[in-house]
């Protein structure tokens, strides 16, 4: 069977997409036990054939800065797999955006997707435009733009996008106003919209609860809980803000916050209205918030020792990596280990390198929440979002939050007996890749070949 993973990811290594190549590595050898089990599967070719996306569409967008000069961006939307519903996943707005990492974010939407137990596919887009220093009217012109090429390929029940790092409310506002105007339709296409306009509420909370309702429930079942727990969070955006603030209702402490010039520790513990003034009103930096909070000490990049993630360096007893992928790697994760973490729950995607998770894996006092369950609950309620946009309805935050606690006991559960029922006990990796790749596997049998 090794030889069979082998071969598939021989072929991705001919397109130099590193990234890609990293997400396909992790999900194709942990799948290893059902593919040995069921040889249908290769016999089929699903492997071959999950691994190359049904359709990249790359374009151009010309967009209009303050100063009156035309710039041109890159703007790309990988459709990878509808065996299971629409294409769904988010739009990001990022300079590190190209197609490699654009096919890894959407390679694992894939089996996230399937996880949630919902009727949608998975897919991924964004562009390499950078909005950090942007004006608004920039960023208007440039969602604009970009909808211009976009709104021919999506649709309620063809392709769903949302956000992702670099695009929030601000950012799908303006997109749906472009999309609307060129289609002549008001419907489900984007979700993450304006809860006055059919978002759907507790979408914006639903990533970063969910992450935290995953964690309780993995600690739940090592007779553990996060009452009382210290905990380290990176980044400073929509999952790390939402995250803190579930921790703190479940009676845990976060300590960090962080972004791309540094981070800060905040041991009386993060102040949250305080951050989302200086994230979500403000538009600022993590540095802002050292400035305004007393006792709170900001750590610049600089400073960290090369090739760590300084934001790690915090003794804690618990880790939710918010930010990006790759940021937390052998080291960090040892140096986590050693100051007396034992849990890590992945908010972000793929934050954890592959050397981090083995080593993670390995230790028997450890729980790993791996991102593809644990942060399922942001793309779970977007599909809630498209279910009350179907039905022209509005349901209360109450009844969304208490729909995606339950989806996310039962990623939980469903990865925790898939993990056992595979003789990888407690091994959420193994879990949850075995039990996403099983339901759309299974899709694409019954679809024959397409
Ligand atoms: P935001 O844009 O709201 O925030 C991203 C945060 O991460 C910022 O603090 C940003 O800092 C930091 N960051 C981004 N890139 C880097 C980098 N290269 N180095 C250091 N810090 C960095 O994005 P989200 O919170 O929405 O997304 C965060 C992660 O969660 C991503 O991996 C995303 O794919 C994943 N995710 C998001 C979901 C959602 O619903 N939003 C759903 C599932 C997963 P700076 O401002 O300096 O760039």
């Amino acid at each position: 069977m090794g030889a069979y993973i082998n071969k598939v990811l021989e072929n991705i290594k001919k397109a130099s997409q590193p990234t890609f190549l990293q997400a396909a590595t992790e999900v194709l050898h942990s799948i290893e036990p059902i593919l040995r089990a069921d040889k249908r599967y290769e016999q089929h070719s699903i492997l071959e054939r999950l691994v190359v996306p049904e359709k990249v569409t790359q374009f151009r967008i010309v967009w209009i800065d303050d100063k009156g000069k035309a710039q041109t961006n890159l703007g790309y939307r990988v459709q990878f797999s509808s065996a299971l519903g629409p294409y769904k996943g988010g739009l990001r707005f990022h300079p590190s955006v190209n197609l490699d990492v654009l096919k890894f974010l959407g390679f694992e939407q894939i089996f996230k997707n399937s996880l949630t137990g919902l009727m949608i596919g998975g897919g991924k887009g964004g562009s390499d435009f950078d909005p950090k220093g942007k004006s608004e009217g920039e960023i208007m012109r440039f969602c604009q733009a970009f909808m211009l090429e976009l709104s021919k390929i999506i649709g309620a029940n063809t392709d769903v996008p949302a956000g992702d790092i670099g695009v929030g409310g601000r950012e799908i506002g303006y997109m749906f106003g472009a999309y609307k105007k060129l289609t002549n339709l008001f419907d489900g296409t984007l979700t993450g919209k304006g809860l006055k306009w059919g978002g759907s509420l507790a979408r914006t909370e639903a990533t970063g609860y969910g992450c935290v309702y995953f964690a309780d429930e993995m600690l739940k079942k090592a007779k553990d809980s996060l009452e009382g727990k210290v905990c380290s969070v990176s980044g400073s955006g929509n999952v790390a803000i939402y995250t803190i603030e579930k921790l703190a209702a479940f009676g845990a402490k976060a300590v960090t916050i962080s972004d791309s010039s540094g981070f800060v520790y905040d041991k009386e513990g993060i102040d949250l209205e305080l951050l989302k003034e200086i994230k979500e009103v403000k538009r600022g930096r993590v540095s802002d918030y050292a400035k305004a909070k007393k006792g709170a000490e900001f750590v610049s990049v600089d400073k960290y020792k090369k090739g760590t993630n300084g934001v790690w360096s915090v003794k804690c007893d618990g880790a939710f990596p918010s930010a990006t992928e790759n940021e937390l790697n052998l080291a960090d994760i040892k140096t986590l280990y050693k100051n007396g973490c034992r849990f890590v729950a992945e908010g972000a995607n793929m934050p954890s390198s592959l050397e981090s998770i083995n080593f993670m894996l390995a230790q028997k006092d450890f729980h790993f929440a791996p991102a593809k369950a644990a942060n399922a609950g942001g793309v779970a309620t977007s599909q809630l979002e498209m279910q009350q946009n179907a039905g022209m309805a509005q349901w209360s935050f109450e009844e969304v939050d208490k729909k995606l606690h339950n989806i996310m006991k039962d990623i939980f559960h469903n990865s925790y007996e898939t993990a056992k029922e595979f003789k990888h006990s407690g091994n959420l990796v193994v879990g949850s890749n075995i039990a996403g790749f099983r339901k759309v596997a299974e899709a694409m049998l019954e679809h024959g070949y397409c």
